[in-house]
């Protein structure tokens, strides 16, 4: 299949760089008797420079290593080790400091509730993401000024990469700004020249606005120790959780779905992803009730709740543990009813989502204890 008729390796292979490149590795796997892999070799060779100039940037870095040396002749640790050098050429340490929380390792646990080889790019997409999210959740929740929190929401609303808004932001809002820009972008290069792939970067922009603008809902009430009604703050810091904004990132990423269709069918099942949010927004809050009362931070589940219902701070919690276990029945329900777009997606959005989701918060709050659960899982 790869040979044409006077045995010359197929002009058309050229324009599939992925296979190009596995055959160059293929290539240095090659016995003394093996003729066919040396001319593989110098076929793929003549070939992988100029393909890495022109496809997509994950691709194109994979190729420029595998050139450098092929993945069978390196050591196995410094080709696993090629996936995160993204993360090291962000430097964040230098750019947000003193705020800044490398949990790379416990963001990058959860990517891997997408186990498939073929969910290879929702692993790669969501690291980015989950990144730019924790980012933003300590800008808004614990670092930057109320003012600050304002004018970041006011440039993610307009989506102007040029905007001038920018200029009279701090040094490390200024970073924060261009990460956030700068991974949608990188988002495009690699899906925009998809059937789908422009609408659903438009669609997981919009989600990202929407939840941009929670962020700033929750800091006006933080600021002034505001307590709103219980749904009312669900309604809220359930899209600040951003758990929604992770679905639609996760549909984004997807391959070989049907885009408009999917997004259709997210936003039919409102219900289940309520009930997802609270999952995790509840118990989130409930692990860190301690520290956010200890910063004077008042605005969560158990003090909403407390006002609300004119309970105890005991009671708050036994009835919020309680609502949580009849959540996990509701989904189980909801997760039986019909769907309109083929099973894996439901498997792969909705219930490996919702494990990872349980492994975060079920028993413990792994974000925030670094010294808890999630050390264990990944050291294991
Ligand atoms: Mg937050």
């Amino acid at each position: 299949m790869l040979l044409g008729d006077h045995g010359e390796f197929k002009e058309c292979l050229t324009r599939d760089a992925k296979g190009i490149l596995s055959l160059y590795e293929a290539a240095h796997m090659g016995t003394t008797t093996d003729y066919i892999l040396d001319e593989a070799l110098t076929f793929t060779l003549n070939n992988l420079e100029s393909l890495s100039c022109t496809c997509k940037p994950n691709l194109s870095r994979l190729i420029r290593n595998s050139l450098d040396l092929p993945q069978h002749k390196n050591m196995e640790i410094l080709v696993a080790e090629e996936f995160i050098r993204w993360y090291k050429e962000q430097d964040f340490h230098s750019k947000l400091a003193p705020y800044y929380r490398d949990i790379l390792v416990e963001l990058d646990l959860h990517t891997l509730t997408y186990l498939e080889p073929k969910l290879s790019r929702v692993s790669i997409f969501l690291t980015k993401f989950y990144t730019m999210q924790i980012i933003l959740d300590d800008t808004c929740d614990r670092y930057a000024s109320f003012r600050e929190v304002e004018i970041l929401v006011d440039i993610f609303g307009r989506w102007d990469l040029e905007d001038h808004a920018m200029d009279g932001l701090p040094d490390y809002l200024k970073s924060v700004v261009k990460f956030v820009f700068g991974t949608f972008q990188e988002f495009e290069r690699e899906i925009g020249s998809e059937l789908g792939g422009l609408y659903s970067l438009e669609v997981t922009i919009e989600y990202f606005k929407i939840y941009m603008r929670s962020n700033l809902q929750l800091a006006k009430w933080a600021s002034v120790d505001h307590l709103p009604s219980f749904e009312e703050y669900l309604d809220v810091a359930g899209i600040e959780i951003a758990v929604v904004f992770t679905l639609a990132c996760v549909l984004m990423a997807m391959e070989n779905i049907c885009k408009e269709e999917a997004y259709e069918w997210l936003k039919s099942r409102e219900k289940l992803v309520r009930a997802m949010t609270t999952k995790a927004r509840v118990p989130n809050d409930m692990f860190g009730y301690e520290d956010d009362m200890s910063r004077g931070y008042l605005t969560g589940s158990v003090n909403c709740y407390k006002k609300q219902y004119g309970v105890s701070e005991e009671e708050a919690f036994r009835k919020l543990r309680q609502l949580t276990a009849e959540i996990d029945k509701m989904m189980d329900e909801e997760l039986l009813k019909p769907i309109n777009v083929p099973r894996q997606v439901l498997k792969v959005v909705m219930i490996d989502t919702l494990r990872a989701i349980n492994v975060a918060y079920d028993k413990r709050d792994g974000f925030n204890r670094r010294d808890g659960h999630l050390k264990n899982i990944t050291s294991m």
